[in-house]
């Protein structure tokens, strides 16, 4: 896919554009400064093409984050085919407009001008000036009121290959990262997406409302939810907050990285691994910082994580170093695994036959005498997969011996890992 960077200085409209382009409306965009401090990565569908937008954050802020935002900005733009250049000129240009035009051009990507807030055709006259800055032909857009779109992405598709493959329309992956403070969220999500791309900060506060990541990996789209979240805030009830924001980013996901640290398992941990449980969706225990457990503790470490999430005890676990990048693609590989286990469906005579075969293997919980007796099993959902039984009395069911069954249809109707929902029906008796 063809990727295509936006910069500009602060405050210009790069992420109205961005939002437009995308088509997204949720994304975080304020008019103030700086807003923007890290590069998201959207997916645009133009016509045939797909191409990669990579909105970065403000230049030439003059505030403590200049450099670093400078630095991601580069990395973007030498990923990009070309580069739009957004401008607002309608105050004139500033001296720092024209050392970003001299930044961009030693970069020597393809760049295009755009003029953003030109909300009507009488504010024409300030596209003059842009010519000034040595790259051509400016277009005059506004992002807002979706002026001018069309000219800007005939000039960006001038500086991309013919590209006339027939991609068919795949849903991303969308993911969460929760977990408490410091046990290392951003610094996987740096990790995950490569290049360092996210700022990981101490500074509470670095992004203030929802932001989503998209990425791809091995052929298929990933979006991680609301990374906003995973920053650190002022706020002094910080795990109040994160359980919060967590089941805001539960909801809005198809799979949950729960990420801790060996030896750190507490309340919050459980809250939110019940949380993420009762959500039906998968869950992966992240263990990360696991190059600081030492070699000789790694086995009572792994005992002591067996008894402590011995309540989801199906959820994979992966062991995480996000300093060492250790551990990364396991995290994708079990993402991309359980979310197609959890989408799946079993033919219900498949499901007949373990059932038969399984009552004969095992004896039913009775009551008085009688026992349960399971009649017929068929999949009425999928994410997550959900049996109806019909059996003689559901009275006979215990808690106990539901989840037996849901670990044996696990493991034995290939759904390792994933959550399962049994309901109940009584057939008379
Ligand atoms: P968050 O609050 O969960 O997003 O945590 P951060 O990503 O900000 O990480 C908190 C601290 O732990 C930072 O100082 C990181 O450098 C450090 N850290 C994160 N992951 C690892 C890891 O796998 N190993 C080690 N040794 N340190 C880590």
């Amino acid at each position: 896919m063809h990727k295509v960077a936006i910069v500009g200085r602060p405050n210009v409209g790069k992420s109205s554009l961005f939002n437009r382009l995308i088509g997204r409306r949720e994304a975080v965009v304020a008019d103030l400064p700086g807003v923007t401090r890290d590069v998201k990565d959207g997916l645009m569908l133009y016509e045939n093409h797909r191409i990669v937008l990579m909105d970065t954050g403000g230049l030439w802020s003059g505030d403590e984050w200049e450099a670093s935002i400078r630095e991601k900005a580069e990395m973007a733009i030498e990923d990009a085919l070309a580069v739009i250049f957004v401008l607002d000129p309608r105050e004139g240009l500033t001296a720092a407009d024209y050392e970003v035009a001299d930044w961009l051009r030693r970069l020597g990507k393809p760049v295009i001008v755009v003029a953003n807030k030109i909300d009507s055709p009488k504010h024409d006259v300030y596209l003059a000036e842009l010519w000034g800055l040595g790259f051509g032909d400016p277009v005059g857009i506004s992002a807002e009121h979706a002026r001018g779109l069309d000219e800007l992405m005939e000039r960006v598709l001038q500086n991309l290959p013919p590209d006339d493959e027939d991609y068919p329309e795949v849903a991303p992956i969308r993911l969460s990262l929760i977990g408490r403070p410091n046990v290392g969220k951003s610094s996987l999500l740096n990790a995950i997406i490569g290049s360092e791309r996210v700022i990981v900060s101490d500074v509470p506060g670095t992004t203030r409302d929802t932001v989503d990541v998209e990425w791809n990996y091995g052929g298929q789209r990933f979006v991680l939810v609301d990374t906003a979240g995973i920053r650190k805030r002022p706020d002094t009830a910080v795990e109040e907050y994160a359980i919060q924001r967590s089941e805001t980013a539960i909801t809005r996901s198809d799979v949950i990285w729960l990420v801790v640290n060996a030896g750190e398992i507490g309340d919050h941990e459980l809250k939110l691994a019940n949380l993420a449980y009762d959500s039906g969706k998968p869950v992966i225990v992240v263990v990360n910082k696991w190059d600081l457990v030492p070699d000789k503790e790694l086995k009572a470490t792994e005992r002591f994580l067996d008894e402590k999430l011995a309540h989801i005890s199906f959820a994979p676990r992966v062991y995480t170093s996000a300093v060492n990048d250790y551990g990364i693609h396991d995290m994708l590989a079990e993402a991309m695994k359980l979310y197609n286990k959890w989408q799946s469906r079993i033919a219900t005579s498949e499901l007949n036959r373990w059932l038969e075969i399984w009552q004969m293997r095992q004896r039913t919980p009775n009551f008085q005498g009688r026992s349960l007796k399971m009649l017929f099993m068929t999949q009425a959902e999928t994410a997550p997969p959900t049996f109806v039984i019909f059996c003689n009395n559901d009275a006979f069911v215990t808690r106990a011996y539901e989840n037996f069954l849901q670990n044996r249809i696990r493991e034995d109707l290939e759904l390792a890992g994933v959550p399962v929902r049994i309901v109940w029906r009584a057939r008379g008796a």
